[in-house]
């Protein structure tokens, strides 16, 4: 609750709407203290003064009533209306939509069939009907469009509903031997509670705008008693000559919704665990760089980085992801980044794309050299132009990487032709050229599949040929087979060892998987809590492991060939980004630890054939 308060008070314009709505609130609440005349006082001698006056602040209207008044009294009307209202419809909308999602069957067909033919008349017309029917009163109104709002509740809950009784952690709730109605309160109902609210504060406004426009045609409130939508009603015969009796409730109603709908905006995105910082902040194409000075080149290596350090904003406060990151690429060659899940793999790889997302993320120290350019200081065209087709990257997943609507063709001859200038047709010869290259046997057939048509490695291979697609020089993989079974695994690591031979193509592998890097690179680096802790040839680290870190990741993959087939896993769990940790970050978990590892900062040395971070070497 204090965490959703403090995001709502760090987005300026939903803290604006509450101060705006709690002040009209506070208003209304004490409007029956505020000695103000009687907002039914006809006066025809008084009639149209002018606001600013000593006796009426804001005037009269054609009858003599205090406008003022009648405007404290009506925004309390209005309030409370609109109010009850969206509430009504929330409470029936939303229980609507909880019975029908998650029981389903025919239940399910007659509740939503009944919304279906409410939603199937216009909306404004629907509520016109029943204050016909009803008759015309600010009772009857509140009903009226409490009814047309139903729908959008119902509707809204349902389909989350829906997903959520086929999710597992529902089927695990009914595993453990939870009943219908228990599962309907305490997982389900928790998890529709957000959706329910954001709905009702964003509807709010809309349904206070609706009884007013109800009774502004005369069908709500009725004299004497008037609303905000009565007073604008009244005021719209003298509109020209006295516009104050009609500008006034205008405004009024103008504040509310927009107060409202600022605060509902601002909760919605409060409530989003996504949206860390409370708003909506779009991150920008490019990585933000905050660096004192930039490293020079010092190599010829086809990719060159060096001291690399990324760090994230979270909560005011800045944490290092990776930091002292140094290796080299050469043309041709592969070097492989191995590390357990969070050691800042992927913050690496992401980094030297400038593929952070800014905010959090930004990178304060270091710098990457792509030939002869310094990518960090790129403009983004210059970007653009680079990545994809210079430096293409694989992401985990194939599946969350490929567009669900559009075919493999489409999205090749799209890839294809961002960077070149190729017709349709030549473009569409090359994907077939690049689907033969990555060993697919039937490409033209594959090339008019969707991607939930084909499996898992056949996904990978296609992401394989789209980033070859441009013809680049480096591609970074991250964890390109996790997701995949080890035969495939194994054809997706020939394909990139192919391509790398025939192509002359660098490769920055990323795995948490010491077997598979050791079949695909001849260098490797290993990387702990953002820092690299031992780097060097594959052969050399993986016979003779010298930090304890590299040791213990070995003895965690079973080896089949040496009959090891007992595994030791690492005890405790690699520190937090948030965790300062003075010296050695392994420490912790270490068994060849001593005092002195935890005194001051390890720096990473050169010892005979690698480079290790590590005082205390197995
Ligand atoms: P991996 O080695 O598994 O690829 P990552 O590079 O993704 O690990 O993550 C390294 C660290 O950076 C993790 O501790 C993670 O919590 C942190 N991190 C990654 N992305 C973000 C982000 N967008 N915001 C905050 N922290 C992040
Ligand atoms: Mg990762």
């Amino acid at each position: 609750m204090i965490n959703f308060i403090s995001k709502l008070g760090r987005n300026k314009l939903a803290l604006f709407g509450a101060i705006v709505i709690l002040l009209i609130v506070i208003l209304s609440i004490i409007t029956p203290v505020l000695n103000l005349v009687n907002p039914n006082e006809v006066n025809t001698a008084n009639r149209f003064i002018k606001p600013f006056n000593e006796t009426h602040w804001l005037g009269t209207d054609h009858l003599g009533r205090d406008v003022l008044s009648r405007l404290l009294w009506g925004t309390q009307l209005s309030l409370v209306v609109g109010f009850l209202a969206a509430l009504f419809a929330a409470v029936i909308g939303s229980l609507l939509g909880i019975i029908a999602g998650s029981l389903g069957g025919r239940l399910d067909n007659i509740i939503m069939r009944t919304i279906d033919v409410l939603m199937s008349f216009p909306y404004v017309l629907l509520a016109l009907a029943i204050v016909a029917v009803l008759g015309p009163s600010l009772m009857n109104a509140l009903i009226a469009v409490a009814i047309v709002n139903i729908p959008f509740f119902a509707r809204n809950v349902r389909g989350v509903t829906i997903t959520l009784t086929n999710s597992d952690f529902i089927n695990a709730s009914r595993l453990s031997g939870r009943s219908q109605t228990e599962i309907l309160f305490f997982e389900i109902f928790p998890n529709v509670t957000p959706v329910i609210v954001v709905s009702f504060s964003t509807t709010v406004g809309w349904m206070i705008l609706e009884t007013a426009g109800l009774s502004f045609l005369g069908l709500g409130s009725q004299p004497p008693q008037s609303d905000l939508g009565s007073m604008l009603g009244d005021g719209r015969s003298s509109l020209i000559i006295h516009p104050h009796t009609s500008l006034i409730p205008g405004i009024m109603i103008f504040i509310i919704v927009m107060g409202i709908n600022l605060l509902g905006d601002g909760i919605r995105d409060a409530l989003d665990p996504r949206l860390n910082q409370g708003s909506l902040t779009r991150s920008k194409p490019m990585t933000d760089v905050a660096r004192v000075k930039i490293p020079t080149k010092r190599s010829n290596a086809l990719l060159e980085v060096n001291s690399l350090e990324t760090k994230f904003k979270l909560n005011k406060n800045e944490f290092k992801a990776i930091e002292n990151i140094t290796f080299q690429i050469d043309k041709g060659e592969c070097l492989a980044i191995v590390g357990e899940s969070g050691s800042g793999k992927s913050v690496t790889a992401l980094s030297i794309a400038s593929l952070i997302s800014s905010p959090p993320g930004m990178i304060s120290n270091g710098s990457v050299w792509y030939k002869d350019e310094e990518l960090l200081g790129l403009t983004y065209n210059k970007m653009r132009q680079l990545r994809g087709k210079k430096i293409s990257y694989i992401f985990q997943d194939p599946l969350t990487s490929l567009h669900p609507l559009k075919t493999i063709g489409h999205q090749l001859i799209e890839t294809i032709r961002t960077h070149g200038n190729l017709r349709t047709k030549d473009a569409s010869r090359i994907s077939v050229g690049l689907l033969e290259e990555v060993r697919i046997s039937n490409p033209n057939l594959v090339m008019g599949s969707f991607p939930h048509q084909i499996s898992g490695g056949m996904r990978q291979r296609i992401i394989i040929a789209m980033a070859l697609s441009n013809n680049p020089d480096l591609i970074i993989a991250d964890e390109p087979t996790t997701a995949l079974d080890v035969t495939v695994q194994a054809q997706i690591l020939k394909i990139l060892e192919n391509l790398r031979k025939e192509r002359g193509l660098s490769v920055l592998f990323i795995s948490h998987d010491l077997n598979v890097v050791s079949q695909i690179s001849k260098k490797i680096i290993v990387m702990y809590a953002g820092e690299i802790v031992e780097y060097g040839d594959t052969d050399k680290i993986l016979n003779k492991p010298l930090h304890p870190y590299t040791k213990a990741l070995l003895n965690c993959s079973p080896d089949l060939n040496s009959k090891k087939l007992l595994i030791s896993p690492i005890p405790g769990n690699p520190p937090l980004i948030t965790e300062q940790i003075i010296g050695c970050k392994f420490a912790k978990r270490c068994s060849k630890k001593t005092s002195s590892c935890l005194e001051k900062i390890i720096l990473i040395k050169k010892i005979n054939d690698r480079q290790l971070r590590c005082i205390n070497p197995v």
